[in-house]
């Protein structure tokens, strides 16, 4: 089956979304928050969406793709739409979606809210405020940061419009600052019905685009949440700080934001944090090993505090987002 046309009008409302990245197979950890962010869009009677988040084309490994599907088909989440489904809101997939994303970049270059940035990782490295404040690294300094803004415009915003510098094109840079004044801001907060009332200050401003064209992280997920109605977003804790950003994202563009639920981190039964490289919780694994889809969903439902079973529709009924644990979660082997 073929991914749905574009988006003939306004997105429907309500929708629950799964966004994982195809770098590697799901294990335990992505299951957890793709069942979670399953079961709260259900029991809110709102669509599950599917986005496959392959912007970096390069960075997909043959076959990941498809694996993850099977991930998900086994455990038995069915989306309402998702890539070999379609549906309104499509494409599904981001590599698919650059129009999307270009046209993001044009409102916020009226708004004289996005840069070029000539640095290379160890310049950004060198001047950074903060070395790893989160999951988007260092807080950047800068250093390209125009004094006034300056409009891009069209030419600007094409890949290889603006000249190189040192042989590299520039990344183009979101402008914390302006943004929050634009909006009336002192910091970006939201309430987190998981983690609670959450503030951030001092972050850096991120890139939107890198130099070669690849569009970010955060300005396609917060794009792509709003084009595809998305209310809610559960994901992990890890990208809490990402949120602020993608708020900013959301508000200079005008877009309404999703009610954000940050879940804790799943961990293996010895406390280690479940890695995309430990093979042993890889659900492929598990999977070849004869453990039944049953036995991974029961688990998975335990960790949220949930009854003790496999049947999807009474685990909808039973779930509470108000009651998934904001701290780290050990998941016990299923069996
Ligand atoms: N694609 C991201 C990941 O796999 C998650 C994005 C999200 O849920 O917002 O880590």
């Amino acid at each position: 089956m073929t991914d749905g046309a574009g988006p003939a009008g306004p997105a429907p409302r309500g929708a629950g979304r799964f966004a994982p990245t195809p770098t590697g197979r799901l294990h335990l950890g992505n299951a957890r928050t793709a069942l979670l962010a399953w079961l709260w869009a259900r029991r809110a009677g709102l669509r599950n969406v599917l986005r496959i988040e392959d912007l970096d084309p390069r960075a997909i490994p043959q076959g990941c793709l498809e694996g993850q599907y099977a991930d998900l088909d086994w455990l038995g989440l069915v989306y309402d739409e998702e890539p070999r489904r379609g549906g309104p809101c499509g494409p599904y997939r981001q590599s698919e979606r650059s129009e999307l994303y270009l046209d993001g970049l044009r409102t916020l270059d009226r708004l004289g809210l996005v840069y070029p940035c000539w640095c290379s990782r160890q310049e950004v490295l060198r001047a950074a405020v903060a070395p790893h404040a989160d999951d988007e690294g260092p807080v950047y300094a800068g250093t390209c940061r125009p004094q006034a803004p300056a409009r891009l415009g069209e030419d600007g915003l094409r890949v290889g419009g603006l000249p190189a510098r040192d042989g590299r094109l520039p990344a183009l840079r979101f402008d914390v600052a302006r943004a929050l004044a634009h909006l009336g801001l002192d910091a970006v907060a939201f309430d987190d019905v998981v983690a609670g009332p959450q503030r951030f200050t001092g972050l850096g401003d991120f890139v939107v685009r890198r130099g070669d064209g690849v569009f970010a992280y955060q300005l396609a997920c917060a794009l792509d949440d709003a084009a595809m109605g998305c209310t809610q977003v559960l994901r992990g804790m890890d990208l809490i700080a990402s949120t602020a950003r993608q708020l900013l994202v959301l508000g200079a563009c005008g877009l309404e934001s999703p009610t954000y639920a940050h879940v804790g981190l799943a961990l293996a039964p010895d406390g280690r944090r479940l890695a995309k490289r430990d093979a042993a919780t890889a659900l492929e694994a598990m999977r070849a090993a004869g453990l039944s889809a049953g036995a991974v969903v029961r688990a998975l439902a335990r960790s949220a505090g949930l009854p003790d079973t496999a049947d999807l529709d009474a685990l909808a009924d039973a779930f509470d987002v108000t009651r998934v644990p904001a701290g780290p979660v050990v998941v016990e082997a299923p069996a």
